[in-house]
């Protein structure tokens, strides 16, 4: 898919200066001189609804912050992010974690009202690619650290090295490396109909494409196959890849694939999915335009939405 990269998150070619992840005095040199973006329970601070919070080395709001990750050079400029989850403000606190998207924002009494750390489901479609690529890296990087303290070999504490890009047990010398766990998300047509389902936790309405993580020894194609056949048991012929989407809530990779469905009769699971239908090509127009009277389509900046608009468009090619 020739504009497979504009997707949101999609790479904006940032420099990971990866050769100065392993030299920590050059890093705690540039630490003062780069910018820091906060991440707060996994929303990272962002500036009027549209681009990323970026504050100095020593702002208050880092001062719970856990150690600094090191994002790369962004136009030559050193740029970090740091978890300051501990810090616990007066309100809104509470409805963080809760149901499919939290929607509360919190301000930092130390920052200026325009700040807020936010979901960045709720921004990720109004900010630049420069901006989504370091939300979706800091974001998935601060993730792991924060849920992988200890050796999966030896059960000891860990210890963030390389700029934030690893873990090493001081005890058994096991290196650890930040996780990206592949899910494969597929268009699957037949004729003029594509096939939609919803889980019964998302927001009333709302279908999108099918999706699961790949298992262990498959292929994309046949974690495609396989998942359709399970959640609502129609066969899939031939499948090609599209586009890829880094998403990290907390860590996935979405391969968005296209699939030709062999069937059209569907035998739903219901533990997997609450409801699977086809729907036309000319009611999906409908659907995304947020006309359809049942349906509403899948959240603007998901590879869904990305993949569907671009199958109306006819620009899959
Ligand atoms: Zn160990």
């Amino acid at each position: 898919m020739r504009i497979a990269e504009t997707v949101t998150f999609g790479g904006s070619g940032l420099d990971r200066a990866a050769a100065l992840r392993a030299d920590s005095g050059k890093l705690d040199a540039l630490f003062p001189q780069g910018r820091v973006l906060p991440v707060w329970r996994g929303k990272p601070l962002i500036l009027q609804g549209e681009s990323l919070g970026w504050v100095t080395s020593g702002s208050p709001v880092l001062a719970f912050g856990k150690a600094p990750i090191f994002l790369g050079l962004d136009d030559g400029v050193a740029v970090f992010a740091q978890d300051v989850s501990a810090w616990a403000p007066e309100t809104g606190a509470a409805a963080v974690e809760q149901g499919f998207m939290d929607s509360s924002v919190q301000t930092h009494p130390s920052l200026p009202a325009d700040m807020a750390f936010m979901e960045l489901r709720a921004v990720m479609a109004a900010l630049s690619p420069r901006d989504a690529e370091l939300a979706a890296t800091a974001k998935a990087v601060l993730q792991w650290h924060a849920s992988h303290g200890f050796c999966s070999a030896c059960g000891a504490a860990s210890e963030m090295v390389e700029g934030g890009w690893q873990r090493r047990c001081p005890t058994c010398g096991t290196a650890h490396f930040p996780r990206t766990d592949p899910v494969v998300i597929m268009l699957i047509t037949k004729g003029n109909s594509v096939l939609v389902g919803r889980n019964s936790n998302w927001p009333e309405g709302m279908y999108s494409l099918l999706a699961g993580f790949i298992e262990p020894g498959e292929t994309l194609e046949a974690a495609v196959r396989r998942e359709v056949m399970e959640e609502a048991g129609v066969p899939v012929g031939a499948v090609r890849y599209l586009a890829s989407q880094p998403w990290p809530f907390p860590a996935s990779l979405m391969f968005g694939c296209a699939g030709e469905a062999l069937d059209d009769r569907l035998a739903i699971d219901r533990t997997e999915l609450e409801d699977a239908c086809w729907i036309t090509r000319e009611e999906m127009v409908s659907v995304m335009a947020g006309r359809h009277p049942r349906i509403k389509p899948a959240r603007r900046g998901a590879i869904a939405h990305f993949l569907i608009a671009n199958w109306l468009a006819d620009r899959l090619d």
